[in-house]
C-alpha cells in the first residue's frame, strides 16, 4: 500500500478495545444530573433534568463527530457517517430516563456504551461502511407517562404518535407540551430503516451473577400477559358466620395466587407468574372479605407456552370459584407477544464475546426493553452484563466497571461486524 494514511488493518481492528475508564467516567458524569443522596438517579422522562441529560448526550455525540436528529416523539438519533451513507445505519442505544428511585446504569449504560464505541473508532481512525447511530429513546420507563417504551413504540408503529403525544402525567402535563418545554419536540415524523440494532443493558436480574458469567447472550424477550382479576364473595361478620357458610373472596384469591405460582413453576426455567397488586374490600379485621381485586402477570418465552398458561389460569379461576362459592372475573389488560432476537446478531454477540475471552451464557429478557420493539422492524439483539445482586430500579443499583467494559467491547465488535469496515 502506498497511501500516506494507512487504514487500520484487520489485525488492528481485532485488537481494538474500548476505554472502560472513559465509559465509567461518562456514566458517573451523566448520573450527576438528577443524582440522589443515596447514590441513585431520579431523572423522569421529559423533565428539565431529562432535558439536561439529553443536552449532555447531544454535546458528547457532536464532539464524537455525529450529526443529531430528533423525531416528533423526542427520540434522539446521533449519526456517525459511514463510507456508504445510502446503507441503513447500524444502531445502538437505550434510554436515559429513570424511575423515581432509579440507578446510574439502567438504560444509561446502553446509550453511553454507544458513545464509547464511537470514541474508540474515532481514536483508531476506523471508518465503517454503513453509518453508525446512537439513539436515545424517549420515556422507556413509563413512570411519568404511560405507556412504557414510548419512543421506540412510536418508532416501530406499536401505537401512533398522536396517541403518545396526548398522554398526560398526574399533573395534567401532556407529552406534547413536556417535549416542547425541554426543546426536544423534533421535526422528524417518519421512522427510518435500521440495518441492525444492538442494545447493551444491565441484566436487572441475578442469573449472570449467580452463574459467574460476564456476558448474557439474550435469545428472546419473554411474552407477557397481564390480567385484572376480581373475586366477588360476600362480606359477613367474622364471628357468627361458620366456616362452611362463607363466601370468602380473599381465601379464594389466595388459592388463585398459589395457582399462578404453580403455573410458572411447572414451566421452569423461563416462565414467570406474579401477583403484585391486591385490593381487599372492606379490608377490616373482623369482616370476611367480600371482594378482592388483584393483578396477574404471566410471562413465557414462547407463545404456545403463554397460551397454555392463559388456559391454565382461566381453568383455575373456574375451579376455585366453584370450590369457594364465589364469582371470579378475569380480564386480560396487556399482551406483549414473545419476541425472539435475530439469530445472526445473537450469534455475533456470542462469538465476539467468546473471542474476547469473556464467559457467556444464554438467557432471556424477562423485562421489556426498547430492543424488543425495535426487533419488530429490524434485526436486533441485546447484550446483558451482570448487576450487583441483580438489583435494578433501585438507587443502590450497581455494576462492575470491568463487566460494563466487557459488554461495550462486545458491542463494538458486533457493530463493526454488521456495519463492515471501509477500506
Ligand atoms: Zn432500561
Amino acid at each position: 500500500m502506498n497511501t500516506s494514511t494507512l487504514a487500520p488493518s484487520t489485525q488492528d481492528i481485532r485488537a481494538l478495545r474500548v476505554s472502560g475508564s472513559r465509559l465509567w467516567q461518562s456514566l458517573m458524569d451523566l448520573a450527576k444530573i438528577g443524582g440522589t443522596e443515596k447514590g441513585g438517579v431520579c431523572r423522569l422522562a421529559l423533565t428539565e433534568l431529562d432535558g439536561q441529560g439529553r443536552d449532555l448526550f447531544s454535546q458528547w455525540a457532536r464532539e464524537a463527530g455525529c450529526t443529531i436528529r430528533v423525531d416528533a416523539i423526542g427520540n434522539i438519533f446521533a449519526r456517525r457517517a459511514g463510507a456508504d451513507n445510502t446503507l441503513p445505519p447500524v444502531m445502538t442505544g437505550s434510554h436515559i430516563d429513570t424511575q423515581p428511585t432509579g440507578g446510574k446504569f439502567d438504560g444509561n449504560y446502553g446509550v453511553l456504551a454507544g458513545i464509547e464505541v464511537l470514541r474508540t473508532l474515532n481514536d483508531a481512525g476506523v471508518r465503517t461502511l454503513a453509518p453508525l447511530e446512537v439513539v436515545v429513546w424517549t420515556n422507556e420507563e413509563g413512570s411519568r407517562f404511560v405507556p412504557v417504551m414510548m419512543g421506540s413504540g412510536v418508532f416501530v408503529g406499536a401505537f401512533t404518535l398522536e396517541h403518545a403525544l396526548a398522554q398526560q402525567d398526574t399533573e395534567g402535563v401532556s407529552v406534547r407540551d413536556a417535549l416542547k418545554q425541554i426543546g426536544y419536540a423534533g421535526p422528524l415524523e417518519a421512522a427510518h430503516p435500521v440495518g441492525a440494532y444492538f442494545e447493551a443493558h444491565i441484566e436487572q436480574g441475578p442469573v449472570l451473577e449467580n452463574h459467574e458469567k460476564v456476558i448474557g447472550v439474550v435469545q428472546a424477550a419473554l411474552g407477557q400477559r397481564w390480567y385484572d382479576v376480581t373475586v366477588q364473595g360476600m362480606e359477613a361478620h367474622a364471628g357468627p358466620t361458620p366456616m362452611e357458610l362463607r363466601k370468602d373472596a380473599l381465601l379464594a384469591s389466595s388459592a388463585l395466587i398459589a395457582e399462578v405460582n404453580r403455573i410458572a413453576v411447572d414451566r421452569k426455567p423461563h416462565a414467570r407468574g406474579t401477583v403484585g397488586f391486591m385490593e381487599v374490600f372492606p379490608n377490616s379485621r373482623n369482616v370476611i372479605p367480600g371482594r378482592v381485586k388483584f393483578s396477574v402477570d404471566l410471562r413465557a418465552p414462547g407463545d404456545a407456552q403463554l397460551t397454555e398458561m392463559d388456559a391454565a389460569i382461566r381453568a383455575a379461576c373456574e375451579r376455585v370459584a366453584a370450590e369457594n362459592g364465589v364469582k371470579i372475573e378475569i380480564e386480560q389488560v396487556v399482551y406483549f407477544p414473545p419476541q425472539p432476537f435475530n439469530p445472526k446478531l445473537v450469534e455475533a454477540v456470542r462469538t465476539n464475546a467468546t473471542d474476547l475471552g469473556y464467559s457467556t451464557m444464554d438467557c432471556v429478557s424477562g423485562a421489556g426493553h426498547d430492543a424488543v420493539y425495535v426487533a419488530r422492524v429490524a434485526p436486533a439483539a441485546m447484550i446483558f452484563v451482570p448487576c450487583a445482586d441483580g438489583i435494578s430500579h433501585n438507587e443502590i443499583e450497581d455494576a462492575e466497571p470491568e463487566h460494563l467494559e466487557a459488554g461495550c467491547n462486545v458491542l463494538l465488535r458486533a457493530m463493526l461486524d454488521s456495519a463492515g469496515i471501509a477500506q
